[in-house]
């Protein structure tokens, strides 16, 4: 007889956290159904979506542990000379050189249980040296939309997007990216809403919007100042919630005096009445959203880059209702919850400052503990720094991929040989397993149970669909293993991921009302969700600000340009987005490839104009140089993007990691669009 069934799932790629159901036959995921139920996505599924299953059962999945022989072959070994080792190395490492030594590196993919667990592990040995490697996103938010609103995260659920009469979008090809997103975008344009789209490059479909404007690359938040100068001289803010709700009305006024329409027309390429035209219809519309996505994160000449859409919201009122609010979407499936959890060298779970006496006191407690440790830690940028000048001795990495993702992976590489000990989890030997003294199999989603938070703030339950496949281990399993093996059994010893969740309901304020049982549930449960009967928060700051005095802040931001200038040498602005088949760990990069397998090329997009001066022809193999290195790519001559403008998308980044520009001192993730370029055919004219 065969056995059948389905269990309720969520898709493991992106922070849209999008529902269907897995089909189970004789012990195997076999197939996927469409959710027509799930509130985000009503039963659609992107080209990622639809390979959810491939990665399962993967030829180059590992499932032994493994141990570094010499230089680059590994020999099985089994999980007791694993964890022993592990435990030997990291003993001897703290006791040599204290717990500063040590640092922590995981991924946004992984889910809540396992990330805080991550946290606590690193916490309780005694560093503050934790950090996620989902760097393209989310980190400005943290800074910024903390300083607006009190809270770094979107404010209104995705369908909610369908009850706007105007949303602004600021997106990197935002209807191929996002597709899920679109379509509560699409519903509220069929009930009559006016799109306004911001991008430097054409999107592939223009059907969505009513306004395209495309501006010069990292202008977006430029272009969003204008809107606000605009609205301020004609008095089309909304007076009542300036005074109610929000403060710092005066000190933006002010900042933006020295700021004139014709000035943002010359630093964004979008004409003056253009500008008028966008502001007053996202000021007198009754309900107006913002979408934004990684193109806010550093920008040359503003890395405060989301502070302009929150104050454009606040100025407006357009926030606190349904139909209105602000909508970073993020990358990685669990992006927000990973925030949450505390996995983060300056913020402990909840989102609390490691230095805040109250929430530290709280968590100690909680730990069995006397003290966390409250020096801020290293960002991973930061590490990487402390890597090359051997302050760290050993790293532990789960499931990330630094070295297929890092902006400068070359120099990591030569870093991480310089490790007294790297740890690394994951489900494939990548290029950063391969530098491991320890690799240890993970999991695949399917195979763990846990919770994962998305960019709505929904937390959503991950059941278990599969057994652990041959002799995987779940990660929450082993990280308690390691832990209690380095004393710290009181701390953890959870029977089950429930019990672990129970306890991150008692560190994470939000999470207070959360259960294992309420997460089951289809529609998950949105937090701040106080109390075990609280319905969850689907809209945040109807009445009040999670800031200290309860009111929106506005802000001032002003404009520096700092980007490289175009030369002789480095004609081309370089710029980046996400395209849809990719996705930035190398892993899933692969299993995308499987269905499509042509988007696996790296490809420059270059303006006609310039491709014929400089003799490019279409599809023909071009070398992409910057300040940092190059990289070869296949020309594709299209007018999507401006002239002086050249794009390439997000790869695993031996490829486009090696050109990427600076880091953002802030926010301490790549500035984008800041680097200039060369681009040179095979047989073609030198951009010199
Ligand atoms: S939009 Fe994101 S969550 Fe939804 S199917 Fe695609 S990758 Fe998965």
């Amino acid at each position: 007889m065969t056995s059948f069934h389905e269990v309720q799932s969520i898709c493991p790629y992106c922070a849209e956290g999008c529902g269907f159901y897995t089909q189970v036959e004789q012990g195997k995921a076999s197939n996927i159904e469409y959710m027509k139920k799930h509130p985000v996505n009503e039963g659609g599924l992107c080209l990622k979506g639809n390979a959810v299953l491939d990665i399962i059962y993967h030829e180059n999945r590992i499932y032994s542990p493994l141990a570094k022989k010499d230089g680059n072959t590994f020999d099985n070994i089994s999980w007791d000379e694993a964890i022993n080792a592990i435990v030997s190395n990291f003993k001897k490492i703290l006791k040599k050189h204290g717990p500063g030594s040590l640092a922590f590196l995981t991924s946004a993919r992984c889910t809540n249980e396992e990330n805080y667990l991550f946290q606590k592990l690193a916490r309780i040995i005694g560093t503050n040296n934790v950090d996620c490697t989902s760097f393209y996103e989310g980190n400005l938010n943290i800074v910024d939309f903390s300083t607006s609103f009190g809270s770094a995260c979107a404010t209104n659920p995705l369908s909610d997007l369908a009850n706007s009469e105007c949303i602004l979008i600021s997106g990197s090809n935002f209807t191929d990216n996002h597709p899920i997103v679109s379509h509560w975008v699409f519903e509220a344009k069929s009930r009559g809403a006016r799109i306004i789209y911001i991008d430097h490059r054409v999107p592939s479909s223009l059907l969505i919007c009513d306004h395209f404007l495309q501006v010069n690359p990292g202008t977006q938040a430029v272009l969003i100042d204008g809107m606000i100068i605009h609205i301020l001289e004609k008095n089309l803010y909304n007076k009542q919630f300036i005074e109610e709700r929000t403060s710092g009305f005066e000190v933006l006024q002010k900042s933006l005096r020295k700021q004139s329409l014709k000035q943002v027309e010359k630093i964004s390429g979008i004409p003056v009445a253009k500008i008028k035209e966008v502001a007053e219809i996202y000021a007198s519309s009754s309900t107006s959203a913002i979408i934004h996505c990684t193109d806010f994160n550093p920008q040359h000449g503003n890395s405060k880059g989301t502070t302009n859409p929150a104050n454009l919201a606040l100025l407006c009122g357009h926030i606190g209702r349904t139909g209105t609010g602000i909508f970073p979407l993020l990358e990685h499936n669990n992006a927000q919850g990973s925030y949450d959890m505390g996995v983060s060298p300056h913020l402990l779970p909840g989102r609390a400052g490691v230095k805040d006496d109250i929430q530290q006191k709280k968590i100690a407690k909680l730990w069995h503990i006397k003290n966390l440790p409250s020096k801020g830690g290293l960002s991973f940028p930061e590490m990487t720094k402390a890597l090359k000048r051997h302050r760290i001795k050993a790293l532990y990495i789960m499931e990330s991929n630094p070295l297929e993702e890092h902006a400068h992976a070359d120099q990591l590489k030569h870093a991480l040989k310089g490790l007294e000990f790297l740890l690394v989890q994951d489900n494939f030997l990548t290029e950063t397993a391969k530098q491991a003294d320890i690799v240890l199999p993970a999991v695949s989603w399917a195979e763990k149970t846990g919770t994962y938070t998305n960019t709505e703030r929904r937390v959503q339950l991950q059941p278990r669909i599969i057994n652990p496949q041959q002799h995987t281990i779940p990660n929450w399993q082993v990280m308690c293993d390691i832990a209690k093996k380095l004393g710290f059994k009181k701390q953890f010893s959870f029977s089950n991921t429930e019990n672990i969740l129970k306890e991150i309901t008692k560190a994470v304020p939000a999470y207070t009302g959360i259960s294992a049982t309420r997460v089951k549930r289809t529609e998950g449960i949105i937090w701040p969700c106080p109390t075990p009967k609280h319905p969850g928060t689907s809209i945040l700051y109807t009445e009040h600000f999670h800031t200290p005095d309860g009111l929106g802040k506005l802000s001032p931001v002003f404009y520096e340009k700092k980007a490289e200038k175009p030369t002789q040498k480095y004609p081309f602005r370089l710029t980046f987005g996400k395209a849809p088949t990719f996705y930035s760990a190398a892993i899933t990069h692969l299993e995308i490839k499987s269905s499509t397998p042509a988007s696996s090329e790296l490809f420059v997009e270059i303006n006609p104009k310039d491709a014929k001066k400089i003799n490019i022809q279409n599809q023909s193999e071009v070398k992409i140089s910057t300040r940092l290195g190059n990289v070869k790519a296949t020309a594709c001559i299209t007018e999507k993007v401006l002239p002086g403008v050249v794009f390439i998308p997000f790869l695993p980044a031996s490829n486009n990691g090696k050109i990427l520009s600076s880091v953002d001192p802030r926010a301490k993730i790549p500035e984008l669009n800041a680097a200039t370029c060369q681009v040179k055919g095979s047989g073609g004219k030198q951009g010199d």
